[in-house]
């Protein structure tokens, strides 16, 4: 259901972008249409009117050398009239004929339309013509005579139509290559945004596996993305995250080995001195009496029963640590098995003086445990609170079932262990009387062993405690 979810989401964005591109598109056709007018405006027409409305600026002092081909084209006609109003040259055709402008005509001519640039209103005099003209003119004073230009109105306007100024070829060549080059701009932008979308979370991703590859266990990917590429980042991170701690934990098991080795041969070495000392002795000085071999042969027994322990203790934890280890549950009543094992122990309390309070329910309780292991377990919790504690201590055991599992209680009000140490206790070797000569100091393994066992009960246990507060080892074991 959640795979659906997130697949539509990069499904989203891809069709977002589709959406964007299609827009990009319609817009883009659209500026590329304005475009072409403008151009078409800007290269392809110009509009390009005649200067025959304008007669200052053809004016000539000789106006036989004005050029008249564009208003004889256009059909007008251009006449030179002198002060005495009278026409003397002409040039195209003025279908009146006029030879003479009346007074008025003149003073139409000369004083209102010189130099006006544009008029197109048929005049006195010229009214009689048929179609409709507009004139120019123009006096020169040097030569005192009055420029008339006229062209019909007809003619006039179709003189403005717009010329081309590139062949429609050429204009077709800059349309596309303007075209083309619209397009190649719109396709970056588009692949640019498409990119930002992909291969940016793809280039990140690289990024960090290559670092990860490096050995830079602490690269993280930062990418703000909520689609597949975010659950990419987020699994990547997780595994980098993952591997980080895996590759603490080996560092921590490694170094945990070699203080382990070095925990041994520590161990080792004093009791094995010791037996090879003593036994030399008695090997080289004869003179020695029948009870000092004695005591000596009884320290070299001593210290072998330590070598011993300490080897047989390791060779347990390492057993109960291998991967193969496996329990041989069965399913009895745990509540007899803990009476029968305290039993054992009764003597011990009484001999140091050490008060004792059992608290084990008078019913059954059937749980799968094997009793050879959790003996050795819980005995080494029993005797430890024998062996550190001294007379007048108050030894606590208790049992009761909370929360789908049994909890067994082995509670003294002791020297106890001091907080900081409560994290490593469990740990081999750890002892709080670092001292390993220590004539009551076990091999530290103890605690380890316990802890081992009740794990793979798939149990749990905790310790709680201080310094001339006691200690509490708290023992769950699964019910089912
Ligand atoms: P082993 O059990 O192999 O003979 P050990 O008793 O020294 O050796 P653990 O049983 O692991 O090893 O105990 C570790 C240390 O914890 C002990 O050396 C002791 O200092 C301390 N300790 C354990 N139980 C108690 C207790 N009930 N009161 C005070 N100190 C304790
Ligand atoms: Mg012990």
């Amino acid at each position: 259901m959640k795979k659906t979810k997130n697949t539509k989401r990069l499904a989203n964005m891809l069709l977002k972008n589709y959406v964007l591109s299609y827009f990009g598109i319609t817009v883009f056709v659209l500026i590329f249409l304005v475009t072409t007018l403008l151009v078409a405006l800007a290269l392809y027409i110009n509009i390009n009117r005649l200067d025959i409305n304008d007669a200052a600026k053809i004016m000539k002092d000789n106006y036989k050398e004005i050029d008249t081909t564009e208003i004889e084209k256009l059909n007008g006609f251009l006449e030179i009239v002198d002060s005495s109003h009278k026409v003397i040259y002409r040039k195209g055709n003025n279908p009146l004929n006029t030879t003479q402008y009346t007074p008025r005509m003149y003073y139409e001519m000369y004083e209102i339309f010189n130099n006006e640039t544009k008029q197109m209103q048929a005049l006195v005099g010229y009214d009689k013509l048929e179609k409709k003209y507009v004139f120019s003119t123009a006096y020169n004073k040097d030569k005192d005579f009055l420029l008339v230009i006229a062209v019909p109105e007809k003619e006039y306007f179709r003189s403005l139509v717009y010329e081309r100024k590139l062949t429609p070829k050429n204009y077709l060549l800059v349309v596309i290559a303007l075209n083309i080059l619209m397009f190649i701009v719109f396709f970056l932008i588009v692949s640019r945004i498409t990119s930002k979308n992909l291969t940016k979370p793809l280039k990140l991703l690289t990024k960090g596996a290559r670092e990860i590859s490096k050995g830079n266990y602490d690269a993280r990917i930062e990418l703000k993305s909520k689609n597949e590429f975010g659950e990419l980042r987020d699994a990547f991170n997780n595994m980098a995250e993952k591997i980080a701690v895996e590759r603490t934990l080996k560092e921590k098991a490694e170094e945990n080995r070699k203080n382990l080795i070095l925990d041994i041969s520590h161990d080792l070495k004093n009791p094995l001195s010791s037996i090879l000392g003593y036994s030399e002795y008695i090997l080289k000085d004869s003179n020695l009496s029948q009870e000092e071999i004695i005591k000596y042969i009884e320290t070299i027994r001593q210290n072998s029963e330590r070598a011993n322990k300490l080897i047989m203790d390791l060779f347990e934890f390492s057993k109960l640590e291998s991967s193969e280890f496996k329990l041989n549950l069965v399913k009895q009543d745990i509540c007899e098995f803990l009476r029968e094992l305290i039993a054992v122990y009764i003597p011990q309390f009484e001999d140091k003086n050490i008060d004792y309070e059992f608290d084990i329910p008078e019913e059954s309780a059937f749980i799968e445990f094997e009793a050879k292991n959790l003996d050795r377990a819980l005995s080494n919790l029993i005797i430890n609170s024998i062996k550190y504690n001294s007379q007048n201590t108050k030894v606590i055991i208790k049992t009761y079932v909370a929360d789908n599992f049994l909890q067994i209680i082995i509670d003294d009000n002791g020297i106890g262990i001091p907080k900081s140490m409560q994290e490593h206790i469990f740990n081999p070797f750890v002892r709080v009387d670092a001292s390993r000569n220590s004539e009551s100091g076990g091999t530290g393994l103890g605690l380890a062993i316990s802890k081992e066992i009740i794990e793979k009960h798939r149990g749990t246990i905790e310790l709680q405690s201080d310094t001339d507060k006691g200690c509490k080892f708290i023992v769950k074991l699964p019910i089912n």
